[in-house]
């Protein structure tokens, strides 16, 4: 771009949905919560030795102040309408990330009891496979969700209301 030629490496041009995506990607906030085991791995990364600070994601105790929720362990039916009321109270624009086989799609448990999958109910944006993933998995799986939304157009257009987020 002739601008950058002029003004050298003293300018940087981009464009306000680059902006937008990549501030909304470098900070997001999980709602604190877990459901079973892999929960533990979830908290582990987030801990000292991991430490997902350094990617901008804090952990929130409402989902008002979440973008995404990881569904980290097995879904029971009784719990389903609690994550979903959570999942409600969370702010456009959110995502999903689904942590575990058993988020997956229902782990060893193929029973009445557990949800096959929270992809049933919720629209999940990354699936972390593995029983439990390791912290290093959740971490990865976060950088495809980073990816995803650099990925998205029209982010700042929805903003101020012009049209909807498009997301691949
Ligand atoms: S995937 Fe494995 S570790 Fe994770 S909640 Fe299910 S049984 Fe536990």
């Amino acid at each position: 771009m002739g601008v950058e030629k002029t003004l050298g490496n003293n300018v940087l041009t981009t464009s306000l949905d680059k902006l937008v995506n990549w501030s909304r990607s470098r900070s997001l906030w999980p709602m604190t919560f877990g459901l079973a085991c892999c929960a533990i791995e979830m908290m582990a990364a987030g801990a000292a030795r991991f430490d997902l600070d350094r990617f901008g994601i804090l952990f929130r105790a409402s989902p008002r102040q979440s973008d995404v929720i990881i569904i980290a362990g097995t879904v029971t039916q009784k719990m389903l309408p609690v994550i979903q009321t959570v999942y409600e109270q969370m702010p456009e624009p959110k995502y999903v990330i689904a942590m575990g086989a058993c988020a997956c799609s229902g782990g060893i448990f193929d029973t009445y009891s557990t949800v096959q999958g929270i992809d049933q109910y919720l629209p999940v944006d990354v699936y972390i496979p593995g029983c439990p993933p390791r912290p290093e998995g959740l971490i990865y799986g976060i950088n495809k969700l980073q990816e995803k939304i650099m990925a998205e157009r029209n982010s700042f257009g929805s903003v101020i209301g012009f049209g909807e987020r498009i997301s691949s």
